[in-house]
Formats: structure tokens, sequence, C-alpha cells
């Protein structure tokens, strides 16, 4: 995973992982990780050292929330205002102001999760996240369909940059902090970068293959 540019920051993705693997990333420098189950995630937290940025990645349930809420740095995959709200609660709880990403589902999967742009849309106008002062929209997340049609892929990660941008005029123009644009992972990572993503996902690249 050489050769990022210098405005792409990589979040190893290292669910299904030993700690193992990650100190050994970590000993080589890598300081952010992201996982998708929070008791891999509690448990990974004991092992590993204090200074790393923990994403999560996967879909959180919303009972989930407080046992992340002390330590996490951002929650990637935001796609309903119950859960906002519940991270809200338990930030607020803990006095901290949680980093989220708002997820898009733009991929032709059937997939429960992901706001399309159309409810990603309402629920920015809307607007009852303005209230939520410990929860801080950083920008979006979404994943683009698996396949190997390059183009199909491009075109997905355009259309959520596209958003980006529509977003950002709209909603967060004078927000330094709304700048994330987290898509790309490992057979897809190359495409992301050049469709503007400030934040690839890459798990298989690094480590190996998950063994479930
Ligand atoms: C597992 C996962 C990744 C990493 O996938 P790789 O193909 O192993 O790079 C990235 N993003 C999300 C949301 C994931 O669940």
């Amino acid at each position: 995973m050489d050769n990022l540019p210098p405005t792409v920051k990589l979040v190893a993705i290292s669910k299904f992982h030993p700690s193992e693997y990650l100190q050994a990333a970590y000993e080589e420098g890598q300081r952010v990780f992201g996982e998708s189950q929070v008791q891999e995630l509690q448990r990974k937290v004991s092992e590993m050292p204090d200074d790393i940025q923990w994403h999560f990645i996967g879909h959180l349930q919303t009972n989930k929330v407080k046992y992340i809420a002390p330590y996490i740095s951002m929650i990637e995959a935001v796609d309903s205002m119950k859960l906002m709200a519940e991270i809200q609660k338990q930030a607020a709880k803990c006095n901290r102001t949680i980093d989220v990403l708002l997820e898009l589902h733009i991929a032709e999967e059937e997939t429960k999760y992901g706001l399309t742009i159309d409810a990603c849309r309402e629920l920015l106008k809307e607007g009852e996240w303005r209230k939520m002062t410990n929860v801080r929209i950083c920008g979006l997340m979404m994943m683009a369909s698996y396949t190997d049609d390059s183009d199909q892929i491009r075109n997905e990660f355009t259309l959520a940059s596209d958003f980006f941008d529509e977003v950002k005029a709209g909603y967060f123009a004078n927000d330094d902090y709304f700048r994330e644009r987290s898509w790309g992972m490992s057979h897809d990572y190359p495409i992301a970068i050049e469709c503007r993503s400030t934040m690839v996902r890459v798990g298989t690249k690094i480590f190996g293959p998950r063994v479930y």
C-alpha cells in the first residue's frame, strides 16, 4: 500500500484478522484501523496500543453505540436519524464529539443499508441533525458495486463525488471538517482516488484474505 497520494488517508480494515496482524501494521506506522463488529473491536482496543484511531465501518445497531462511544474516532456508516440521535446521546454522556460520515447507497446490489441520494437530501433538509452538537458530520461514505466493470464503478464514485459537492455547497460550505469522501476498497481504490476519494478502506490488500 505505498504510493497513495498525500491527500488520501488509509484506513486499514482489520476485521476478522488477529491482533498480531494489526500489530505488524502498527509497527510499520499505520495508526488508523477499521472494524465492523463491536465485540471484535472492543477486544482489539484492549489488546492494541492507545494511539490508534478506530473507525467503525459496519452497520451499527443503536443498542451498541454506548460501547464504542467513549473512544471511537469515526463512525463511517451512519444511515438513519435514529442512529445519529443515539450517537448524539452517547457522545454527550461521554462529553465528547463523535465524527461521522453519512453512508450512501448507490451500488446496484440489494442491501438494507445506506441512504439513497434522495433520502440523504431529505435527511439534511429536514435539519434535525443541526441540534446534535456532539455529532460532527465530516463527509460521505459509500461502496461501489462489486463488479469488474470499471466504468460502472467510476460512474458510481463520480455520482457520490458530485453529490458531495452539492452537500458541501448547501450545508457545510464554511465548515472545514466536512471534507471526507470515504470510497475505495482493495479492488477499486485506484479508481476511487481518481474520483476524489480522501479515505480508502483497504483490508485484503494489506492483510490478505479474511478467514471467516
Ligand atoms: C470489509 C470492508 C472493506 C475492506 O474490503 P477489502 O476488499 O478487504 O479491501 C471496506 N469497507 C467496508 C465497509 C467493509 O465492510
